[in-house]
C-alpha cells in the first residue's frame, strides 16, 4: 500500500503528467484538495474508487483517511493542485505518515506559476537580466520569516513570483517599488491554463488599480521582473556559434594560413 502525492497541474486537465494520471485512474481511493483541482482530473478515477474531497477535513480527517486505506491495503491518490512541494500543505502530512509507518511518493506537477509564465509567453531567466526566479508570498495571516520579508528579497532584483498574494496587492508594490523601481512590470495571470484565463499587465505604478478594475481577487498569480518585457537582453551561450559545450563543438573559423588573404 502507499500514498501517491500527486500534482494534478495548474487547471488544464492536460496538464497533470501521465504517470500522475495514470496512478489517479488506477488507485481505489482518491483524496483531492477540493476546487482547485480540475473536475475532468478527479473524473479519471476508476467508477468503484473512493473519491473524497479535503477542502473541509482538518488534518486529523486526512490522516484518518490514509490510515484506514493503509489498513484496506488501498493504494491512495493524493491529489494536490500544481506541484505538491510549493504551498501545498504536503510535508505536515508526510510528517504524520512517517510517524504511521505509511508509505508515500510525490509525483510532481506543473505548477501555477510555469503555467503563468507559459501563458505570458515569457522566459523568466534572461542572460545577464534576471538568472534568479523567487517563489514566495507576501505576509498576510501566514507569517513570513524574518529574512524573507519582501523588501529582503527585493534587494536582489530577481525574477518573483508571487503565490497566495493578490489580496495583498497594496502591501506587495509598497514593499518592492524601493528596489524595482514604479516602472518595473508586473503582470497578474488568473486561472493560469484554464479556459476563463486572464492576465493583467502592468507596472508597479499601475498594477493596484488595473487588477481592481479586472475584479480578481483569487488564484491568481503576480510576476514581477524586467524580464517580463525585456527585449534588448543578450543571446545566450547555448547557441552562440562561438561557444562550444558537451553537445557542440565551437564553429569558429580556423585561423587563416599566414601571408594568405
Ligand atoms: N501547489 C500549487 C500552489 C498552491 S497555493 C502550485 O504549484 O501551483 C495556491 C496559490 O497558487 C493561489 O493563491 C495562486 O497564487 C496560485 N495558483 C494556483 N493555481 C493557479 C492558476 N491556475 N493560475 C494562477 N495562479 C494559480
Amino acid at each position: 500500500m502507499r500514498v501517491y502525492i500527486i500534482g494534478a497541474g495548474p487547471g488544464d486537465p492536460k496538464l497533470i503528467t501521465v504517470r500522475g494520471a495514470e496512478l489517479v485512474a488506477r488507485c481505489p481511493v482518491v483524496l483531492y484538495t477540493g476546487s482547485l483541482v480540475p473536475r475532468e482530473v478527479v473524473a479519471m478515477a476508476r467508477p468503484d474508487a473512493r473519491i473524497l474531497d479535503s477542502s473541509s477535513m482538518t488534518l486529523d480527517d486526512i490522516i484518518a483517511v490514509l490510515v484506514e486505506a493503509r489498513d484496506a491495503g488501498r493504494d491512495v491518490a493524493r491529489v494536490h493542485t500544481g506541484d505538491p512541494v510549493l504551498f501545498g500543505s504536503t510535508a505536515e502530512q508526510m510528517r504524520r505518515m512517517d510517524a504511521l509507518g505509511i508509505a508515500y511518493e510525490i509525483v510532481p506537477g506543473v505548477s501555477s506559476f510555469t503555467a503563468a509564465a507559459a501563458a505570458l509567453g515569457r522566459e523568466l531567466t534572461l542572460p545577464e537580466l534576471s538568472q534568479t526566479v523567487i517563489l514566495t508570498r507576501a505576509e498576510g495571516r501566514t507569517p513570513m520569516p524574518p529574512r524573507e520579508r519582501l523588501e529582503e528579497l527585493a534587494s536582489h532584483g530577481a525574477t518573483l513570483c508571487l503565490f497566495l498574494s493578490i489580496t495583498l496587492l497594496r502591501d506587495v508594490v509598497a514593499a518592492l517599488t524601493p528596489s524595482y523601481g514604479v516602472d518595473c512590470p508586473v503582470a497578474v495571470v488568473h486561472k493560469a491554463s484554464c479556459p476563463d484565463q486572464q492576465i493583467v499587465l502592468g507596472t508597479l505604478a499601475d498594477i493596484r488599480d488595473k487588477v481592481r478594475a479586472s475584479g480578481i481577487k483569487s488564484q491568481a498569480m503576480i510576476l514581477v521582473g524586467r524580464v517580463l518585457t525585456a527585449t534588448d537582453f543578450a543571446d545566450s551561450k547555448l547557441y552562440d556559434p562561438e561557444f562550444s559545450h558537451r553537445f557542440r563543438r565551437s564553429v569558429k573559423p580556423a585561423p587563416t594560413a599566414r601571408g594568405q588573404s
